[in-house]
């Protein structure tokens, strides 16, 4: 009989701060500019230039920490991590080892089994490393230095989930919460959110731990998930086989659904780590606590209960609403003006879900802005356009954020009020089928149906397809009794 095992997950995850510049110097932080265009003598390493700490990633370090109920320190300070890369032009990096800036936090998640608390170890702000090319010619390698100084936190919980739903549940928590403080877009695709995780097995039942491996180059949830259940699978192979698992860094290979190891911890580099003594340690005070605490924003639990009393809009659209910051902003701003809740929800629960999932489109990107959506909801209510003429135009303001009024007259996309073209049209469709007409003076209601859309077809879609479907039904009764 085989032996059941547990398994023990701890994270470390990389958070890429929205600030502007970078952390020791005022070089934008902004994706895509030329190579090295972003860069001083600071960030590029240069002898004798001297890194200022930036306020800004101070600030968003320390709201992340009171948003996962970490103790923020009164004290921290800066370490070099010394080591030789190319892409790291100091040769150390500037991080935070013996006083990191928050401790002990923690994230509450909801799993099918209940309620869990996943505790947070410490959180640490650090500089991001440049960026290295591989040139296809295989035999030159260029590097660019726009990432290099940008502004890190590393947030490490304790070994406390323990399967890939608890780890995703946590982490989709955890950057909800960073979403909704701005502190950043928290993209795995994009780099932006990183997240490496420590996995061990151990027999079920035992207490001590496992030795662990640490999992690399995951870049979506559902890489995380695979890698997971690949690395116990091979971690419970080697045990059962009378091997060992050894303490290395491994690299996930999503393509192949397999990973290798690219380190062992065992070999590691000793990175002499020391204060950085061009950084004066920073002193945070109750007040400055005390005024990131008073800018936090309305998290998604507030939100929630908040929306129950005020909108009345049903549980499962509040979910999804605040599951997103871009959406709840959308929702308040549009409900704000055109005063209808329930209809701004609709279209997000509608079209606005069926576009981001066709597009596999992140909510945060939604370009349309509320004053939009609005003036939609207004159209469609004054009887201007019709149900499925507002969904066409919804979705070339999803594309473009296009002003619809503007859009709708552009087009000629105005509801056909006029009776005499109606009524042409629905003679025409009466006209050019009258196997549809025998079939329903025969009593098949379902030939209406059909009917319906020829006139909405002749129409281009800009009719109101009940007002229609009424005119239909009393031509026909007319024509019957000969009137
Ligand atoms: P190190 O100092 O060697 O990097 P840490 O104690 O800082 O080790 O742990 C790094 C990460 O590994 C943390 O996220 C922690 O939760 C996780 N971790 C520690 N021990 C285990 C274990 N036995 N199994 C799984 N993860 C672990
Ligand atoms: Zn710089
Ligand atoms: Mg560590």
């Amino acid at each position: 009989m085989t032996r059941e095992y547990e398994t023990v997950i701890g994270l470390e995850v990389h958070v890429e701060l929205a600030a502007r510049t970078k952390i020791f110097c005022g070089c934008s932080t902004a994706f895509g500019g030329s190579p090295n265009s972003h860069t001083c003598p600071v960030c590029t390493g240069m002898p004798g230039a001297l890194p200022v700490l930036n306020r800004q990633v101070l600030d968003y370090a320390v709201a992340v920490g009171l948003a996962t109920h970490c103790e923020v320190e009164e004290y921290c300070r800066f370490d070099r991590k010394n080591y030789f890369y190319p892409d790291n032009p100091q040769n150390y990096q500037i991080s935070q080892l013996y006083l990191p800036v928050c401790r002990e936090g923690y994230v509450d998640v909801e799993v099918p089994e209940g309620g869990r608390r996943i505790r947070i170890h410490e959180i640490h702000m650090e500089e991001d490393a440049g960026k290295l090319i591989h040139c296809e010619d295989g035999r030159h390698t260029l590097v660019d230095y726009n990432r290099s100084g940008v502004p890190l936190i590393e947030i490490v919980t304790e070994p406390d989930m323990g399967n890939a739903q608890e780890v995703i549940a946590f982490l989709e928590n955890l950057r909800l919460l960073i979403q909704y403080l701005g502190a950043s877009d928290c993209k795995l695709q994009e780099g932006s959110l990183r997240v490496d995780v420590n996995l061990s097995v151990r027999e079920a039942g035992t207490a001590a731990p496992g030795i662990r491996t640490e999992m690399k180059n995951l870049n979506s949830f559902h890489a995380i998930s695979r890698a997971i259940a690949s690395e116990r699978e091979r971690q419970i192979a080697l045990l059962e086989g009378g091997g060992k698992v050894v303490l290395e860094t491994r690299r996930w290979d999503d393509g192949a659904g397999c990973s290798h190891a690219m380190r062992s911890k065992e070999e590691v580099r000793d990175y002499r780590y020391f204060p950085d003594p061009d950084l004066p340690p920073v002193r945070i005070d109750r007040a400055y606590l005390e005024q990131i605490r008073a800018q936090a924003p309305e998290f998604p639990t507030e939100k929630r209960i908040r929306y129950r009393q005020e909108y009345g809009i049903p549980d499962y659209d509040i979910r999804i609403i605040t599951d997103s910051k871009r959406m709840a902003d959308l929702f308040e701003a549009a409900t704000a003006i055109c005063g209808q809740p329930k209809k701004v929800s609709n279209w997000l629960m509608g079209e606005t879900l069926r576009l981001l999932r066709e597009r596999n489109m992140d909510a945060q990107d939604i370009c349309v802005s509320p004053g939009h959506l609005a003036a939609l909801i207004g159209l469609v209510d004054k009887r201007v356009i019709t149900g499925s003429v507002a969904k066409e135009v919804y979705e070339v303001m999803f594309e473009s954020d296009v002003d619809p009024v503007e859009y709708v007259e552009e087009k000629g996309l105005k509801t056909v009020g006029d009776g005499e073209l109606l009524g042409r049209a629905a003679r025409e469709a009466m006209a050019a089928n009258p196997r549809s007409v025998a079939d329903y003076r025969g009593g098949k209601e379902k030939a209406l149906g059909f009917l319906v859309g020829q006139v909405m077809k002749a129409l281009g879609g800009k009719a109101d397809p009940v007002g229609v479907a009424e005119l239909l039904r009393e031509l026909l009764r007319r024509d019957e009794t000969g009137a």
